[in-house]
């Protein structure tokens, strides 16, 4: 008899499927999700605008509106935006539209695994380069292997999940003017970082942004991420993308959102950023716990201790869930948590300093 998984391509059938473990926790630390959920001002602004908007007809065909609050939010120009259904549909079209067999793909690990899951599916070859040993971007690693390699799409996230280093802008500059391909930088968590690239939009027609709601913006259940890239650029991103991918829901939301971000997020942004500052610190006083500077809203931190097993323990004993990157490159005894609330990350230290003491040994 034939086998039916015969049919899928051999690259799709060697990969593992990008997921995450099921497992539930009073305090959620495991995807960078802003503790304080959407606002209730963007909830009942969004609420209000939907009442009288028809369900049974199609959402705007290109979501117009919400691209010029985007543009106006992030300094660029509302032909150079495409909306999507999640930044992670962004991710994909994009790499639809330039990758193939023969095509090939610069990433620099550990980072988030979908780059290397996409371009590996469409059949693009990925060339990885190492963080440096501080965990930051090696710069001119990056460029030789440009020169070298000539990819036609280099990805880097900034700040980098898991690790939460930055490039800085003359470095990516420096690799924008060397390579005759497509940059993407993910700015997923940009907000936290106080920094953007975008002001070198301007400059180089090759570069590509990401961002997304799902973080600072607080509306992950929603669905939305947007790209900022030159205009011609975002035109041909647009063709991979499905029509009416954004729901009039999450479109709404979203505006609502973009026009609330100073008075009902950017606080909320800020309070999380003096927390990472404070967890950093707190977790240094730990014997046999390492944290890693970050940018971001979340922090990986080297462990003495299994990291399988401080996440069990975490569970178990606190509710208290984290991420496992063990299994990430260059991580093998490390875990990450995300930057909850002051009352959430008290909660995460004292299940640490029980763990630690203890040398987590206790009930287990
Ligand atoms: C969370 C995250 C995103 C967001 O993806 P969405 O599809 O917008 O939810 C994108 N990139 C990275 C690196 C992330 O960690």
């Amino acid at each position: 008899m034939a086998n039916p998984l015969d049919k899928i391509k051999p690259q799709v059938r060697g990969l593992k499927a990008y997921t995450l473990r099921p497992d539930r926790g009073a305090v959620k630390l495991n995807q960078n999700e802003n503790p304080w959920g959407a606002p209730e001002a963007v909830r009942r602004e969004t609420l209000r605008r939907l009442e009288g908007r028809a369900w049974s007809r199609y959402p705007d065909f290109v979501p117009a509106s919400l691209h010029e609050r985007l543009a106006r939010f992030a300094g660029w120009r509302a032909d150079g935006v495409v909306a999507g259904n999640g930044s992670n549909e962004l991710i994909q079209a994009t790499l639809m539209v330039t990758v193939g067999e023969g095509k090939r793909v610069l990433i620099s690990e550990p980072t988030f695994a979908l780059y290397r899951q996409v371009a590996t599916v469409l059949g693009g070859e990925v060339l990885s380069i190492p963080l440096d040993h501080e965990l930051d971007f090696d710069v001119s690693a990056l460029r030789e292997a440009i020169e070298r390699e000539r990819p036609d799409v280099t990805i880097l996230c900034s700040p980098n999940n898991p690790t939460g280093c930055q490039i800085k802008e003359d470095a990516l500059e420096e690799l924008l003017n060397v390579t005759s391909g497509i940059v993407v930088i993910d700015e997923a968590y940009f907000e936290f970082s106080g920094r953007t690239v975008a002001p070198l939009l301007e400059r180089h027609a090759n570069l590509a942004v990401f961002r997304t709601f799902s973080k600072a913006m607080a509306l992950a259940g929603l669905r939305v991420g947007y790209l900022l890239a030159a205009p011609e650029l975002a035109r041909e991103v647009s063709k991979a993308v499905l029509p009416y991918n954004l729901n009039l829901f999450s479109q709404t939301a979203a505006e609502v959102a973009v026009e609330l971000y100073d008075a009902e997020l950017r606080p909320t942004v800020e309070r999380i950023v003096a927390e990472r500052e404070r967890l950093y610190k707190e977790l240094q006083n730990i014997e046999g716990l390492a944290p890693v500077r970050s940018h971001a809203n979340f922090m990986v931190v080297h462990s003495s201790i299994e990291p399988r097993r401080v996440y069990d323990e975490l569970l178990e004993r606190f509710g208290v869930l984290i991420r496992d990157v063990s299994g990430y490159p260059m991580l093998k005894n490390y875990f990450r948590v995300s930057v909850g609330t002051p009352e959430e990350n008290d909660r995460l230290l004292e299940g640490l300093r029980d763990i630690f003491d203890g040398k987590g040994t206790k009930n287990l």
